[in-house]
């Protein structure tokens, strides 16, 4: 077989590709049906008051239920979705469905307790992102106060200016803004200082690095300083240690998500788990 395709190699590269593509396609596929059939699901993080230990907010984080293989991760599928401008429409479900489990949480007494939705970068550049929001705020006829997207560092950082704009538009809606993975995206300080965001969100390799040397351990607690002297909230990712924690409160880190305290667990387990005790209280 080599020896056919070496007097044209780009016969070779051509079944390559047009099996690398034909697999993507019916990738595509599958995920657009996913939407349709309603298979994508989200699982809630509780995050916690380091001080208090107290629940401050659940974040959303998105699954597809496959029938054929069970729930699939998102990293799986997101860049996927993300090339096919899918994201958008996926995006906005879980928008969707974020609110509206909120709202229940919130309506059944539970108005301390916050939702965070993840956002990706297209969505964010999207020209329509702010009213896909507002329609979605509108829909449900509430303020969305305890509402908080969480973007990545590095893409807010690939477009700052149009970031900054669509940011500014969205927290003028009430709505809280965090950098999510910060530390990983090569923020400028000039920018942090001007960027209208409400947390910073550790991410889980500095949280690693913390215990593992004095230079970790260095590096988190001058994020944790810089962040408290912009008035930022700081919230450590991936926590799994009772070490970390412990660190993190001596840092005054504010809150804490992780493996130590709860995986992303199902929403109708994140109420019984979580929710129906405060409700007892
Ligand atoms: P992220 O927003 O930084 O979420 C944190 C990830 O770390 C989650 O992975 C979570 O399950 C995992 N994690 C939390 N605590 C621990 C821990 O203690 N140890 C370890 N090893 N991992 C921990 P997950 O759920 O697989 O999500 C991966 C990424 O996918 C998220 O990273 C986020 O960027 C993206 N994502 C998830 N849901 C959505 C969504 O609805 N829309 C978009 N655009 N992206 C999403
Ligand atoms: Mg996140
Ligand atoms: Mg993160
Ligand atoms: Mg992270």
């Amino acid at each position: 077989k080599k020896a056919k395709t070496s007097g044209f190699p780009y016969l070779f590269y051509t079944q390559k590709m047009t099996e690398a593509m034909a697999h993507k396609l019916s990738l595509e596929n599958q995920l657009r049906q996913a939407l349709d059939n309603e298979e994508f699901v989200l699982h809630y993080q509780p995050k916690v008051n380091l001080a208090s230990g107290k629940l401050t907010s659940a974040e959303a984080l998105i699954r597809w239920n496959d029938p054929r293989t069970g729930l699939v991760p998102p990293a799986r599928f997101i860049p996927i979705l993300e090339e096919t401008g899918l994201i958008n429409d996926v995006g906005r479900w879980a928008l969707h469905k974020a609110i509206d489990d909120y709202l229940r949480w919130h309506n059944a007494g539970l108005a301390a307790v916050r939702v965070a939705v993840n956002v990706s970068p297209l969505q964010l550049r999207d020209r329509g992102f702010s009213g896909q929001i507002l329609q979605a705020i509108d829909i449900h006829e509430q303020a969305p106060s305890g509402l908080e997207l969480e973007i990545t560092e590095s893409l807010i950082m690939a477009d700052v200016k149009h970031s900054i704009a669509s940011l500014q538009t969205i927290r003028a809606m009430g709505i809280s803004i965090a950098i999510d993975d910060f530390g990983t995206g090569f923020s400028s300080l000039s920018y942090l200082s001007k960027l209208p965001v409400d947390t910073l969100k550790i991410d889980r390799s500095f949280v690693i690095e913390m215990t593992e040397s004095s230079e970790g351990l260095l590096l988190v607690s001058t994020i944790i300083n810089l962040a408290h002297s912009l008035k930022l909230k700081v919230v450590a990712e991936g926590v799994e240690t009772e070490e970390q924690a412990s660190m993190l409160r001596r840092l005054h880190c504010d809150e804490m998500q992780g493996y130590l305290f709860s995986k992303p667990v199902p929403g109708e387990i994140f109420e019984t788990r979580f929710l129906s005790p405060l409700l007892l209280k």
